[in-house]
């Protein structure tokens, strides 16, 4: 695998693959890989000739400046990862190399409210950070394929929104949910679980799939009522759960008929670790 910190050093590894006609995916990472990244990477792989995977862990997407400092590092075990999946090329670059001019310039987009909801009402700001770095990232990088977890549902259709918005010919590939043996979905996070909560976290998933269950069979608001119930309980505390439409993300009002793609949405504290899941009811992204 080639590693690459510079935009020149990049370059000059992309165009010796595109000069041989070679097509390109995209997975960018904030690094601490786990089996979720890895799986991006494979899915990568069906879909161009080469892979490249960026590690930078963006300081305009964290609301806190805490977390970010607490955010895990540990370049040299995800390289041996990376290696040990075919990743082509590695991309790490520094801050500077990412915004030469400073943090402050923005893609000019009008979001529509999309990253006002849901998480964005958790974490403001989050998703302009978001937006700018995988902008900025798909500028260097011109893939023909991005490919994002469904783990992370309201940004990918967030950066869904600005592929169309700016006409990049680009295509989003959305992976789906690598989970850990009992059901949690794998995050870098879940490291800071102990381990009775970790494997007690595991209700998240199963509230998931009883509310797929009970879709159309009950209401939204008794959907919503069994999911906070289930998931309050010793160390855990739901911060919301949605049933919302997948292409909005606004919450489904009236007739389960009347929409083509509803998704239920969590975010949920264990400790002081904040987890988020989510698993499509119905439907499909197009
Ligand atoms: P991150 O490094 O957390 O920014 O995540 C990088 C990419 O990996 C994002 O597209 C995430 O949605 C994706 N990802 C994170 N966790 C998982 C998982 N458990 N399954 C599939 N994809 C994931």
């Amino acid at each position: 695998m080639q590693i690459c910190k510079t935009i020149t050093s990049l370059n000059s590894a992309l165009e010796a693959f595109s000069n041989a006609g070679k097509s390109i995916s995209f997975i960018p990472t904030m690094g601490a890989l786990h089996a979720g990244h890895i799986s991006l990477i494979e899915i990568g792989q069906q879909h161009a000739d080469v892979t490249v995977c960026s590690i930078f862990v963006n300081p305009t997407q964290f609301n806190q400046q805490d977390d970010l400092e607490k955010y895990p590092r540990n370049l040299d075990a995800d390289v041996k990862l990376l290696e040990s999946v075919g990743c082509d090329i590695l991309f790490y670059p520094t801050v500077e190399t990412i915004y030469p001019n400073g943090t402050d310039e923005q893609p000019e987009i009008d979001l529509q409210g999309l990253d006002q909801k849901l998480e964005g009402a958790f974490r403001p700001g989050h998703f302009e950070g978001v937006v700018q770095v995988v902008k900025r990232l798909l500028d260097i990088v011109k893939p023909d394929a991005l490919i994002m977890g469904q783990k992370d549902f309201q940004q990918f259709t967030i950066i869904q929104y600005m592929l169309d918005y700016f006409e990049i010919a680009t295509k989003l590939v959305v992976a789906p949910i690598k989970r850990e043996d009992h059901g949690l979905a794998r995050s870098s996070r879940n490291e800071r679980l102990p381990s009775n909560i970790r494997q007690a976290a595991n209700i998240i998933y199963r509230t998931l799939i009883r509310a797929r269950r009970q879709l159309g069979n009950i209401s939204i608001a008794g959907i919503q009522a069994s999911a906070f119930q289930d998931m309050t309980f010793d160390d855990f505390r739901p911060e919301y759960f949605e049933i919302i439409d997948g292409n909005t993300l606004d919450p489904i009002e009236g007739r389960v008929q009347d929409y083509d793609y509803i998704v239920a949405v969590t975010a949920v504290w264990a400790g002081d670790v904040r987890l988020i899941d989510n698993m499509i009811l119905k439907g499909s992204k197009q």
